[in-house]
C-alpha cells in the first residue's frame, strides 16, 4: 500500500536521504531505526512532505505523492497521521477541543466532529480528561492527545518521529503500551522512529536500520538484532544482549 522508490533529499551539500526504497504492506508496523543525524526524520517526513524531497516517488495505494497538487495533497494529508516527538497542544483548548480542532478545520461538522475527538480520546485512555487543558495533563497524557489528534482522522498510514522521546522512562511507557496496542489491531499502517529497543523487538514486524542517509538492513526484529548484517545492526545487538 505504500511504496517508497528512490527517495532522495540533499539539503545543500549534505545528502540526508539516499536512495531510499521501501515497501510497507498494509497494516503492517516498520520500525525505522538508526544513528541520530542518519536520515530518519527527513525520511519519513518527506512521505507526507512536510520536507519536499530532492527526487523519489512515494506511492500511497498507487498514487505518488510526491506528484500531487496542493489540493490533492491536502486531502492525502487527512489519511496520513503524523505523531512528532513535541506534542504541540494548543494551551488554551481543552483536550477534546485540541483532537477536534483539525476535523473542523478540515471541514467536518462540528458533531461528527466531537464523536470522532471522543473516539479516539476513548482509544488512548482519556475518556475521563475531556475537559482538561494540556498544562492539566502529564507529558505521557499530552502525548497522548497528540496520538488521538491523529488517530481522529482514522488514518490509513500513522508516521511517528520518536513519539517518546521527551517523555521521562515512567511516562515513556504509557505511550508505547498505547501505540502496541494500535499496531495489534492493525487499523492503520504505522512507520515508527524510536530508539526504543524493546518496543522495536515487540511490536515490529519488519526494522529497517539506517546508516548516512541508506538502508543498511533490514528484516524481522529476530533477524535483525540476531544475526546484524551490518555494523549499526551489530550495534544494536550488543545493546540487547
Ligand atoms: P535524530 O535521531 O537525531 O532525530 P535523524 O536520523 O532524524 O536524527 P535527520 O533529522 O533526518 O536525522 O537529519 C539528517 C541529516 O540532515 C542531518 O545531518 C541533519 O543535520 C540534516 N538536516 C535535517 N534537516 C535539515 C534542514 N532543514 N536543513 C539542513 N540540514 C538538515
Ligand atoms: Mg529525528
Amino acid at each position: 500500500m505504500l511504496v517508497i522508490q528512490n527517495l532522495y533529499k540533499q539539503f545543500g551539500s549534505l545528502v540526508a536521504v539516499n536512495d531510499f526504497n521501501l515497501t510497507v504492506k498494509l497494516g503492517e508496523t516498520v520500525v525505522l531505526m538508526g544513528p541520530s543525524g542518519c536520515g530518519k526524520s527527513t525520511t519519513i517526513r518527506t512521505i507526507n512532505r512536510l520536507v519536499e524531497p530532492s527526487r523519489g516517488r512515494v506511492m500511497l495505494n498507487g498514487a505518488n505523492i510526491l506528484a500531487m497538487e496542493p489540493d490533492e495533497l491536502r486531502d492525502v494529508r487527512k489519511r496520513i497521521g503524523f505523531v512528532f516527538q513535541h506534542f504541540n497542544l494548543i494551551g488554551r483548548l481543552t483536550t477534546l477541543e485540541n483532537v477536534m480542532l483539525g476535523l473542523v478545520m478540515g471541514g467536518t461538522d462540528r458533531e461528527t466532529a466531537e464523536c470522532k475527538a471522543t473516539e479516539a480520546l476513548t482509544k488512548v485512555g482519556l475518556e475521563n480528561h475531556l475537559a482538561h487543558r494540556p498544562d492539566q495533563l502529564s507529558g505521557g497524557q499530552q502525548q497522548r492527545v497528540g496520538i488521538a489528534r491523529a488517530l481522529a482522522y482514522e488514518p490509513e498510514l500513522m508516521l511517528w518521529d520518536e513519539p517518546t522521546a521527551s517523555l521521562d522512562p515512567i511516562l515513556v511507557r504509557e505511550v508505547l503500551v498505547v501505540m502496541e496496542e494500535l499496531a495489534r489491531y492493525r487499523a492503520s499502517t504505522m512507520i515508527v522512529v524510536t530508539h526504543e529497543l524493546t518496543f522495536a523487538l515487540r511490536v515490529a514486524d519488519r526494522i529497517v536500520l539506517m546508516d548516512k542517509g541508506s538502508i543498511v538492513e533490514e528484516g524481522q526484529p529476530s533477524e535483525v538484532f540476531v544475526k546484524p548484517v551490518s555494523d549499526i545492526g551489530r550495534q544494536y545487538q550488543e545493546l540487547i544482549e
